[in-house]
């Protein structure tokens, strides 16, 4: 694992939000060498729940759904983003809180 990580920090203008908390909690720390993210890292990494991560994703039109080739059914494809379009989401969206 690489020891250079890149930290963004993003400035909260979560109106909703009443606590002071709230205004310091967008800071991701991702590993700078890391291009593409599952939507299970992108949620872990930002706060974002899997369900909204992907109506994020499809009414924002970011990332890309990858179908798995032979997959049975169930499964309808799993969300890949890129590493600036984690931090467009995490910019875009609140930490979930429920
Ligand atoms: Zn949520």
């Amino acid at each position: 694992m690489e020891g250079k990580l890149l930290k963004v920090l993003v400035g909260s203008a979560d109106h909703q939000s009443g606590s002071v908390i709230g205004r310091i909690k967008n800071l991701v720390t991702i590993p700078s060498t890391q291009k593409l993210f599952t939507e299970d890292e992108v949620s872990r990494l930002t706060g974002i729940c899997l369900e909204h991560l992907r109506s994020l994703a499809q009414t924002k039109h970011i990332g890309s759904l990858i179908r798995a080739a032979g997959a049975a059914g169930a499964e309808a494809g799993k969300w890949l983003f890129t590493n600036s379009e984690l931090m467009i989401l995490n910019v875009l969206c609140p930490r979930c809180d429920h």
